[in-house]
């Protein structure tokens, strides 16, 4: 099924398994379980418990995104204004430039793959408990990526660019404007909610912030491209290397 998202869109719009044909990266698993890259390679009887988990993930796994574009008000050095929330964030102005809106969004995996890590925790199948909740770890990282790449595909042909995702708790963003970002685009169409720590539950779910304008600066810290699975695009940066697309 095509996706026809409107990245500008300021109602929330949702999205489900039926346009989400997520792959789960099987190094962000690995990365999870604390292998590094090209250095650290998993033994047999490791493989055999991975393939085991990743099945159970993908068979668990119920991706959903949620997101919404809130016009851009006022910006500086270290902050966005935006619907009346004002997000703090160091070095945004010069990170992302000149933005026309900020895009909010919520994904998640859904709560099934960590209800059966709990239950393997209590059958004391303890490696493939931890082995299932590193996929499923990836595989809401991965769905993050996914519409990362969703919201790049559709800006370009309303000529705007899409910055790459950020989240509150990363990169010196305070994790209690969680609130505002939930004020800026609500879980609750897709069932996630934010408790008074501002965890997540689902555990298993990723909110982003993303900057959108015909100047916004991307790839500030990856680039997008590389996991981006639009074979013609005339706009890409660099070659795909891996995809979480199906
Ligand atoms: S190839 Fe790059 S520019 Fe093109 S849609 Fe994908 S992420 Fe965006």
């Amino acid at each position: 099924m095509s996706v026809a998202l409107d990245v500008r869109s300021p109602v929330p719009v949702t999205l489900d398994r039926r346009c989400l044909s997520l792959r789960v990266d099987p190094q962000e698993v690995l990365r999870f379980q604390g292998y590094k890259k090209g250095r650290d390679i998993p033994d047999a009887t490791v493989l055999a418990l991975f393939d085991e988990a990743l099945a159970l993930g993908e068979s668990l796994m119920e991706p959903r995104f949620v997101y919404r574009a809130a016009r851009v008000t006022g910006q500086g050095p270290g902050v966005v204004q935006a619907d009346g929330e004002e997000l703090h964030i160091p070095e945004i102005g010069r990170l992302w430039g000149a933005l026309e809106a900020v895009g909010a969004g919520i994904c998640t995996v859904g709560a099934a793959i960590e209800d059966r890590v709990r239950e393997l925790w209590d059958e004391r199948e303890l490696p493939l408990a931890v082995m299932l909740d590193s996929v499923g770890s990836a595989a809401v990282e991965s769905l993050a990526e996914y519409v990362n790449d969703l919201l790049c595909q559709a800006a370009i042909p309303a000529g705007l660019k899409v910055t790459n995702r950020i989240s509150p708790g990363y990169a010196g963003w305070d994790t209690a404007e969680q609130v505002a970002l939930f004020h800026l685009c609500p879980g609750e169409p897709i069932g996630v909610t934010l408790n008074d720590s501002c965890v997540m539950a689902p555990g298993k779910s990723i909110s982003i912030l993303v900057g959108i304008g015909p100047e916004a600066r991307v790839d500030h810290y990856f680039t997008q491209c590389r996991r981006c699975w639009m074979r013609d695009c005339a706009y890409r940066r660099a070659p795909a290397a891996v995809t979480v697309r199906r």
